[in-house]
């Protein structure tokens, strides 16, 4: 389980730089960006915020989502 502190801080790395990127927690395994819709997993209870991973789920329609994500390579 990820911690809630944490993810009140944690952003989407692409919106925060327009001070943007409030994240949204689905099926306690995925953060979604409310302002680009990026998909970040959450791999072994660690969030996995890089941009090019939430590129890769931009697509995926938050109902297709694999839970648990695939491990990060
Ligand atoms: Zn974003």
């Amino acid at each position: 389980m990820v911690e809630e502190k944490l993810l009140e801080i944690l952003r989407c790395p692409v919106c925060v730089q327009e001070d943007k990127g409030l994240l949204h927690l689905v099926r306690q395994t995925w953060l979604i960006c409310q302002d680009c819709r990026r998909k970040y997993p959450i791999v072994d209870d660690i969030p996995v915020m890089l941009i090019d991973e939430g590129d890769k789920w931009l697509a995926v329609a938050e109902a297709d989502l694999p839970v648990p994500p695939p491990a990060v390579k």
